[in-house]
């Protein structure tokens, strides 16, 4: 397995109930602690799936698309 540059791979809280998404630059930086998730301050996340990378960008597409014809 290879990694992705800093920052490249969608990645998710480890808090089920948080669910938030995003990538690593995304997080909260406290100094020279850990990063943490912006949403609830957990320090631990995942790097997403395959399928769930694939689910995320629909969802995020869906929610930014602008249908000027509603
Ligand atoms: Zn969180």
């Amino acid at each position: 397995m290879s990694y992705q540059a800093f920052g490249t791979a969608p990645i998710k809280c480890s808090k089920r109930k948080c669910d938030w998404k995003g990538y690593e630059t995304d997080l909260l930086r406290a100094a020279w602690k850990t990063s943490k998730c912006p949403k609830c301050g957990c320090e631990t996340y995942y790097f997403m799936t395959e399928s769930e990378v694939k689910q995320w960008e629909r969802a995020t597409q869906a929610a930014t698309q602008v249908k000027p014809h509603a």
